[in-house]
């Protein structure tokens, strides 16, 4: 038996729906500017051109119904997004066989310290500081793609304390889940357990403690997260 010599870490995991058992999480790709009037009220050119990413830590994903507002920030900002859970990977995966690696689907927040993102954004610096903190991706549990089909349209939307702030359609994402996948799998080797964030609509604003988050799409049901 393997002995560690400090105490095992646990594997991040996240519910699915219909079933006691979990699915583990490897590792949380997202992509930037995925939907055009997006790009543009954060004033970027929304034509298509290389898609980007960046990272969070599979255990910043929080499956639960609370969302710890975080230190060193005075704007925190909700992305509504859909989580792309994959259960099989590889490199160079074509965008024609990219679908038969997905497991499933999951309703996510990408939660952004916009401060310090911005900050270094303007500083030509990495991003983690605004993305990849503790609680920042609130999530619900994974629907399987057996059950629920492949999702390439549907409302997206996020109400605050029942106001509407983001809204938009899967089928405006500039970059498809199999183009995603495939691209992705050009520079990393995926694997099973990885999860992508599909990235958010416009209309992300920042929230306050005791705000009420509650995130649709027909397909997934919804998911309601108090800022604390
Ligand atoms: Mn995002």
């Amino acid at each position: 038996m393997v002995r560690y010599v400090i105490p095992e870490l646990q594997v991040q995991a996240l519910p699915v729906i219909g079933t006691d058992e979990l699915f583990p999480v490897r590792r949380v790709y997202c992509i930037g500017r995925n939907y055009a009037a997006h790009a543009v009220e954060m004033g970027h050119n929304p034509d298509k051109e290389a898609p980007f990413f960046f990272q969070k830590n599979p255990d910043n994903l929080n499956p639960s119904s609370e969302f710890p507002y975080p230190p060193k920030s005075n704007d925190v900002h909700h992305e509504a997004e859909m989580l792309v859970a994959l259960k099989s990977g590889g490199t160079n995966i074509s965008q024609e066989v990219a679908m038969s690696h997905v497991y499933g689907y999951a309703l996510c927040l990408d939660m952004t310290r916009r401060d310090r993102q911005g900050e270094m954004k303007k500083a030509g610096r990495p991003w983690e500081i605004g993305k990849a903190f503790e609680h920042s991706a609130p999530c619900g549990p994974i629907h399987r793609a057996s059950e629920v089909g492949h999702p390439n349209e549907g409302e997206l939307t996020l109400r605050v304390n029942g106001e509407l702030r983001q809204e938009g359609n899967l089928n405006q994402m500039i970059w498809k889940v199999p183009e995603m996948i495939a691209y992705l799998s050009a520079y990393y080797e995926l694997a099973a357990g990885d999860v992508i964030l599909s990235g958010t609509p416009s209309g992300v604003q920042a929230v306050e403690r005791g705000d009420v988050m509650l995130l649709n799409l027909n397909l997934l049901g919804s998911l309601e997260v108090t800022v604390t």
